[in-house]
């Protein structure tokens, strides 16, 4: 991971090194990652209740194949699993559900913090299992990285 501790610092190394950019998603100002180096990045100030967008840019990094910038972007639900037991490795699981409302569930735009009890339960053992069959957890559950 580079911290920086300034934004300038972060944008400025984003706008100098091929492959650096900022996370898309909303709320994502100040992350980032470099897929090709395997960086996270971030300034200090924006990690602060921004969990859930980290360990999101580590499955980008440690559990999915392709480059979201190259020619066969990721599916990005693939690791969502991986993220989910990540967060429970590191016994972070509320803070990572709290600062993941905005992931979208569903095609039709449900997001995560749309969801109730019942169905994160749900998704969360069915995106577990799936990140188990595509070999991104071990037989004991625990996250691996692939890459
Ligand atoms: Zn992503």
């Amino acid at each position: 991971m580079r911290l920086f501790h300034t934004s300038t610092a972060f944008y400025d190394y984003i706008d100098e090194n091929d492959g650096a950019s900022e996370a898309p998603f909303a709320g994502a100002a100040g992350i980032g990652f470099n897929w090709e180096k395997k960086e996270i990045l971030a300034f200090d100030c924006a990690v602060v209740g921004r969990i859930g967008g980290l360990i999101h840019e580590m499955g980008h990094i440690f559990a999915s194949p392709s480059d979201p910038d190259g020619r066969h972007p990721p599916q990005e639900f693939d690791f969502f699993g991986w993220e989910i037991s990540v967060a429970k490795m590191l016994g972070v699981f509320d803070a990572w559900s709290a600062s993941n409302g905005n992931y979208v569930i569903t095609e039709s735009g449900t997001t995560w913090a749309q969801c109730g009890a019942v169905e994160r339960k749900c998704i969360v053992e069915e995106r577990t299992d799936v990140a188990r069959r595509i070999g991104l957890l071990d037989r004991w559950m625990r996250p691996v990285a692939i890459r």
